[in-house]
């Protein structure tokens, strides 16, 4: 069947969806009402129409300055920097953090031939440029994997000398969890980033 293929294709290209679960999602739209249906492709048709992104942080805003940039009780001198819109729930949701964001939509990779002018660089330095607060820190938040880091270098050397101090975020231990169960990748990390007690 040609239009139940093809909305297989389509679902397929979903991140994480491999052909049975396309397939179980294809048989969901078949066997649901003409309602729940519509509802769905309204709901489609207005986040792409209404969703854009924020003109200072890049995060995903409904017209305008995102509820974060706007919010006069966030602490505007700190600006904590990662890769993906998504990142920010998950930083929002420890409530240990009432800075400011900037999400870069990527990670600089030399191999898959994603350079600084791909992802929001240029426009994080003209941000710390022009900010009427002064800009005491920012935090590198990119993924602990080969390319964050090679960002996070790559930023703290643009950004040394134009704002108060550059940090990156630690390499911590899961909590729970076992020290010999841990790879020697993250336990490492967590030993040279340790702190004082
Ligand atoms: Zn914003």
């Amino acid at each position: 069947m040609k239009s139940l293929d093809r909305l297989i294709r389509a679902l397929r290209r979903l991140p994480g969806v491999g052909p049975r679960q396309a397939e179980r999602f294809a048989a969901y739209f078949l066997r649901a009402s003409q309602g729940e249906t519509e509802e769905f492709i309204h709901a489609l048709v207005t986040v792409k129409q209404d969703v854009k992104l924020c003109p200072v942080c890049f995060a995903y805003s409904e017209g305008g300055l995102c509820p974060i940039c706007s919010d006069p009780d966030r602490d505007h001198g700190l600006i904590c920097v990662v890769e993906d819109p998504q990142d920010i729930e998950a930083l929002e949701k420890t409530e240990a953090y009432k800075g400011l964001y900037h999400v870069l939509h990527g990670a600089i990779s030399p191999l898959e031939g994603r350079s600084a002018e791909q992802v929001k660089v240029r426009e994080l330095l003209a941000r710390v440029h022009n900010s009427e607060d002064p800009v005491r820190e920012v935090i590198i938040a990119t993924d602990p994997d080969s390319e964050g880091e090679t960002t996070a270098l790559y930023l703290a050397d643009l950004l040394r000398g134009l704002v108060g101090q550059v940090t990156r975020i630690g390499y911590g231990v899961p909590l729970g969890g076992d020290i010999d169960y841990m790879d020697e990748l993250t336990l490492g990390y967590s030993l040279k980033g340790r702190t004082k007690l």
